[in-house]
């Protein structure tokens, strides 16, 4: 008897004919959870993009998910949305996960994209890193806002034209995605897309 990592209730398991064979995945979260998460199913057009597609709406059950996994930092709720990612990602193109934001790197202390695709047995890429700000300071605070390029290319990393998939858990106004995205066209790729976990509506 398992339990589920978000309400604790125990999880029944049946026996089914993939459990025999030992290829079921183990659920993490029970039934009532599970349908507590809203798909959005959200695939844009963009003109960086080939699509950008989301997976899931930011409602409740999402947030109070982001905040166990990413703020209390829960690393066992990475394997949560693992069918649902490999569905998404399947294909030939190379995944590449959004770097953190600079500023986020002091109250995390592991990579939560990075996590959900090593659950999710995704192979995946870093082609970008986050770009430092020391040389940027003789600039004044406006200075540094209007030339703040968020990513760099690795300085190992050889970019090709893709094709490439980008991938962040979180779609707000998309900027962090064409920041990542101008910086690999820059480099040469020339067939990108993006997959985000969850879309939320930017705040008013
Ligand atoms: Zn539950």
């Amino acid at each position: 008897m398992s339990h589920c990592l978000l309400c604790e209730q125990s999880i029944a398991t049946s026996p089914t004919f993939s459990g025999l064979l030992g290829i079921d995945h183990k659920k993490d979260i029970c039934e009532d959870c599970s349908k507590s998460f809203q798909r959005a199913d959200i695939i844009d057009e963009d003109p960086l993009f080939e699509r950008i597609t989301s997976i899931y709406t930011y409602n409740e059950a999402m947030r109070e998910y982001l905040h166990q996994y990413k703020f209390l930092q829960d690393v066992a709720l990475a394997g949560v949305f693992s069918n649902e990612l490999r569905a998404v990602l399947k294909g030939k193109a190379t995944v590449v996960p959004v770097p953190m934001h600079p500023e986020k790197k002091i109250d995390r202390t592991f990579s939560h994209v990075d996590e959900l695709l090593k659950r999710a047995g995704i192979p995946f890429v870093h082609l970008l890193e986050k770009n430092g700000t020391e040389a940027m300071g003789e600039k004044s605070k406006e200075e540094r806002l209007a030339m703040r390029p968020l990513f760099a290319i690795k300085p190992d990393a050889a970019v090709g034209p893709g094709p490439y998939i980008l991938i962040d858990d979180i779609f707000t106004t998309g900027t962090t995605l064409r920041h990542a995205a101008t910086v690999l066209k820059e480099a040469g790729a020339t067939q990108i897309e993006a997959v985000t976990l969850i879309r939320a509506e930017p705040s008013h």
